[in-house]
């Protein structure tokens, strides 16, 4: 059984707590591989190491911090295929998507290479008679990235470019679903010149994550995962003096408008609600028919969800591959009979879907709702799988207040061929990333990701500008050269602008 280890000063390493889990191919069924499991022994070893690695990384001139990440940016571009090849065999999306995982991830390296720019600062001359004041943004020392099953590239690639440019040594702690794309990341930074320690990788469950999250060593957490994960890390991380971005679930919206292009507006959502099998934080699950489109959009959608090409990840005609676990299957079948059960009309059913030749393969058919209920638990839930509820408003005014009410607040978006309204719609939903005609507004790198109510707990969004401001810390510098003339004590107030 081949085994998957850590990343720990510079090198792979076997684990040593006697603990794994395991790993499979979810087109397969079958376990590939084991995956170490770390204990609180071996997080408090890979932080040794990293504060040891901290004092010398934060020195470096930034300039020469952004050249490592220009040639992990081509280094990513070199191994593309074989980083694709290992996520879709461990996580089992398509190998097209998978390619763009990888894409959407080099994008932050390239925004990272611009870290010199990034951490200028502010200067004022002369802020009182020959006085000068500055301010500059410093690394925070050694930060840890706790991150999902769905993204095992991209996801760890929203924070790593950024933290590790602007100074600070990283600790990732990846899925243990999908663990292998971290161990390539890791050994592409050291061939890009990273130095030893700089960035590690510590793989485990549950008590790796709480031993990084007690550590006094470790300064900030990033964590991307489930709702009551995130929270519970933001409770934990703050409590413990750490500063803490954690994105949770979703349940994204897209708002048909009478007066959209009906066909587009199925197209983006085929690809938003059944693209990676709905394994995605930006997925679109609801659709909300405006008026006079729901009849028309449900006739158009349900043709096209019977008709999707479901297959392994492999396979290049495939347009959706299995989920991730059998576990995760079930339970995302389980929302498709509690929906039938909460009287929504199910009008596409994705359960019975046997494919031959993959028979222990975690595959589920695409599923379509209509008249879902705002009070139902499939409208209400994060379900993370290939299943799609409509649910009617009458006008646009409802479908926001709708969404407003909603405890997700990750992404939405507004089919519509009305600037006026797409405009109104965008300045007052509470969500945190908002689409016009398209489904999945998911930031470039140089803006931002992030959710707001329970989609993100914490204060900045990840990667771009409020990725730099997460992972520094600002400092402000006022400075008198000694002219001569002796002031002797003051003891009011410093007044330099009098
Ligand atoms: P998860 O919450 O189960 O796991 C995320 C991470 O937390 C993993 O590294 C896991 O090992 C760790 N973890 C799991 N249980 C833990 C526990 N009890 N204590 C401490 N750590 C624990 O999430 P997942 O199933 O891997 O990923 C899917 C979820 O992630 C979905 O809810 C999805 O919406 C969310 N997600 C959100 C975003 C976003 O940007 N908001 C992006 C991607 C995924």
């Amino acid at each position: 059984m081949r085994e998957i280890g850590h990343f720990i000063a510079g090198r792979p390493t076997a684990g040593t707590s006697g603990r794994y889990g395991d790993v499979f191919n979810p087109a397969l069924g079958e376990v590939t591989a084991r995956v170490a499991l770390a204990s609180a022994a071996e997080v408090d070893h890979a932080v040794g190491i990293a504060t040891a690695a901290w004092p010398a990384w934060a020195a470096t001139p930034p300039l020469r911090r952004a050249r490592v990440m220009f040639k992990l940016r081509d280094l990513l571009e070199r191994d593309r295929a074989r980083l694709s090849a290992a996520i879709t065999a461990e996580h089992g999306k398509v190998l097209s998507d998978a390619d763009g995982e990888v894409q959407r991830g080099l994008e932050v390296v390239e925004f990272a290479c611009g870290i010199p720019h990034l951490l200028k600062g502010e200067y004022t001359e002369q802020v009182g008679t020959g006085i000068d004041a500055w301010s500059v943004r410093q690394p925070l020392g050694v930060v840890a990235g706790i991150t999902p099953f769905n993204f095992p590239l991209m996801v760890p690639l929203w924070m790593i470019p950024v933290a590790l440019a602007a100074g600070n040594c990283f600790i990732l702690k990846p899925s243990e679903k999908d663990p292998s794309a971290s161990l390539i990341l890791a050994e592409l930074l050291a061939e890009a010149g990273l130095p030893e320690g700089v960035f590690q990788v510590v793989q485990g469950g549950r008590e790796a994550v709480e031993a990084l999250i007690a550590h006094p060593g470790i300064s900030a957490i990033s964590f991307v995962g489930s709702t009551a994960i995130a929270e519970t890390i933001w409770r934990g991380g703050t409590a413990a003096g750490k500063r803490v971005q954690a994105l949770g679930g979703a349940k994204n919206h897209l708002v048909v408008m009478p007066d959209a292009d009906l066909d587009d507006a199925v197209d983006a959502l085929m690809g938003a609600a059944y693209g990676a099998a709905g394994e995605r934080c930006m997925s679109v699950s609801v659709a909300v028919a405006v008026g006079a489109a729901g009849d028309r959009l449900v006739e158009r959608l349900e043709p096209r969800v019977r008709a999707l090409k479901i297959g392994p990840g492999t396979d290049p005609e495939a347009e959706m591959g299995p989920l991730v676990t059998a576990e995760h299957r079930a339970k995302v079948a389980g929302y498709v009979d509690r929906g039938v059960a909460e009287g929504a009309e199910l009008v596409v059913d994705g359960r019975g879907l046997k494919l031959q030749g993959y028979e222990n393969g975690f595959f589920l058919g695409g599923s379509l709702f209509d008249r879902v209920g705002t009070d139902m638990r499939i409208y209400r839930d994060e379900i993370f799988g290939p299943v799609l509820g409509v649910v009617r408003a009458p006008d646009l005014g409802a479908a926001t207040a709708m969404i407003n009410r909603h405890a997700y607040g990750n992404g939405v978006a507004i089919f519509t061929a009305d600037g006026g309204a797409a405009r109104d719609f965008a300045s007052s939903v509470q969500i945190g990333m908002v689409g016009v005609n398209v489904p999945i507004p998911v930031p470039m790198a140089f803006h931002s990701f992030g959710g707001w109510k329970s989609s993100l707990f914490g204060d900045h969004h990840v990667y771009g500008p409020e990725g730099v401001r997460f992972y520094t810390r600002y400092k402000a510098v006022t400075q008198r050269w000694p002219t001569g003339t002796r002031r002797g004590a003051e003891f009011v107030m410093p007044t330099p602008g009098r």
